[in-house]
């Protein structure tokens, strides 16, 4: 069990080459992290194999046991978790941040300890008998983003380890220190060498990504990154599983009670202070309740408090990093001097310290502005309105993203029925951006490929084989 200060000690490097960190509300300096060499690599990856074949060999329900143990490990230091986190990525302990996303990394391993994958008998009649397995991949590569860089670590790590693989984790540099502190805390529990990190940035990554001991890269970040890994990985036909950027579109249909929808819509956009990649990005509203809308929106998330992550009042927090800073203020500028109508915040300082973008809505937008095209991942939500269901679907599914959307409405079968019509990995009715362990999770079109969570996300770290006869 650590404390905050023990778990930084652990994983705060003084000598060799490093990186400092400092946190993004503030810009005090929280410690230095490693920065790897390729060397650095190829003794992580080649102790990551060498432990692999031992690690397979253990009982499927020994591994069980060990991810539960994980599951209680990352318990016992959770709130030493959750300040780390907190200080690097910015995000406020309380809400649906910090202490949520150490949470879910317990719950993520015991969903995973949970879960079967038995063996499938595909065809048992006198034409044949043929089972299907799930063999181990043998060492997986994981490469996280910045935004959730436990949890979506975990995604892949959990499954990764049940099924019989071992790991090599690269988080990003952006939020090294919640990568490091997360495998300190895992590797207590685990045998040497099941679980590796190498720390650095994309010309690491794209090592890893080309090391022929790799056999499966579970990728998670940037579109433009995703395409450059499928490239890198041709050479070794490496197995990849791409969950990329998104635009989520959320249609709210005219027969809603706006107050009532208010606060799930804020929590769909504003999650992480928008820092999410199925968060709602460009928020569709029927004409009939626009305004009503745009208003139980703007009372709501006026009282929504924004500020350093580790005071306990506050539930939005900076953005990460500069460069997402910038992104969030140009779109917005655009937006402005295109002519939309800011109800809510578009005004940073863009003196100050800590990188505050205010929460912005931005109503009377046309549909072509950048803030609704491409994708902002910050606390600015672009408001369209529109009058004609068929329109609105054609307006959501006219990007390249597809990663999830969403349909508001009283009526169940209405919202369902528009929903089938979007091209997106998950729709959700009513909410948006929830996901659950035992429920597959991906991307559609540009978005990326493969599945994660529930049995699907065990398979996409296995080797299918069929026994014949
Ligand atoms: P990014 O693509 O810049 O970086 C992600 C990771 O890839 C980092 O660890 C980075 O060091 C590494 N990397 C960079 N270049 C590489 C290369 N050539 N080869 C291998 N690795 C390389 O993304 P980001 O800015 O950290 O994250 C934000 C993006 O991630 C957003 O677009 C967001 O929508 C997306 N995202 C998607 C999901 C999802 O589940 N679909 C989840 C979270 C974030």
């Amino acid at each position: 069990m650590y404390t905050y200060d023990t778990l930084l000690a652990k994983v705060t490097t003084a000598g060799g080459p490093v990186r400092e960190v400092t946190d993004p509300a503030t810009g005090a300096p929280i410690g230095s992290v490693p920065v790897n060499t390729v060397a650095d690599l190829d003794g992580a990856v080649a102790r990551a194999v060498a432990a692999q074949p031992e690690w397979a060999a253990l009982s499927d329900e020994d591994r069980r046991q060990t991810l539960l143990a994980l599951a209680d490990a990352v318990d016992a230091s959770a709130e030493a978790l959750a300040l780390v986190l907190s200080r690097e990525q910015g995000k406020p302990l309380n809400g649906p941040n910090a202490r949520f996303e150490v949470g879910a990394c317990a719950s993520w391993l015991r969903a995973n300890a949970a879960l079967d994958l038995p063996t499938e008998t595909v065809l048992d009649d006198e034409s044949g008998h043929a089972v299907l397995h799930y063999r181990p991949v043998g060492t997986v590569g994981v490469i996280t983003p910045w935004n959730w860089p436990m949890m979506i670590a975990i995604w892949q790590i959990a499954p990764s380890l049940r099924m019989g693989n071992t790991v090599v984790a690269k988080p990003s540099e952006y939020t090294t220190l919640s990568g490091l502190a997360l495998a300190a805390v895992l590797n207590d529990v685990l045998p040497a060498g099941v679980l590796e990190v190498v720390t650095g940035a994309g010309e690491i990554g794209d090592a890893l990504v080309r090391r022929p001991e790799i056999g499966k890269v579970m990728f998670t970040g940037s579109t433009a990154t995703g395409s450059k890994i499928i490239s890198a990985s041709a050479d070794n036909i490496t197995r990849l599983t791409l969950e990329l950027g998104g635009n989520d579109a959320g249609i709210v249909l005219p027969d809603v009670d706006p107050a009532a929808i208010a606060e799930d819509l804020f929590w769909g956009a504003f999650i992480n202070t928008g820092q999410t990649c199925a968060a709602l990005k460009r928020l569709y509203v029927h004409d009939d309740v626009y305004d009503a809308v745009v208003q139980a929106l703007a009372e709501l998330a006026a009282k929504m408090p924004m500020g350093v992550g580790t005071d306990e009042a506050n539930v939005l927090g900076p953005m990460q990093n500069k460069m997402q800073f910038d992104v969030v203020d140009s779109l917005v500028e655009d937006a402005k001097a295109r002519g939309a109508r800011v109800v809510l915040g578009g005004d940073p300082d863009r003196d100050a310290v800590g990188y505050f973008y205010p929460t912005t809505l931005v109503a009377d937008i046309d549909d072509g502005a950048a803030l609704v095209q491409q994708e902002q991942f910050g606390p600015a939500l672009p408001i369209v309105r529109f009058s004609d269901v068929d329109e609105v679907v054609a307006a959501a599914n006219g990007i390249e993203a597809g990663l999830g959307a969403s349909v508001w409405s009283a009526d169940r079968d209405a919202a369902v029925a528009v929903a089938g019509r979007l091209q997106a990995g998950t729709v959700w009715i009513n909410s948006h951006g929830g996901v659950h362990p035992y429920v597959p999770f991906g991307g559609a079109k540009r978005s990326g490929y493969g599945l994660e969570f529930g049995v699907e996300g065990l398979k996409s770290v296995a080797v299918p084989q069929v026994i014949s006869g």
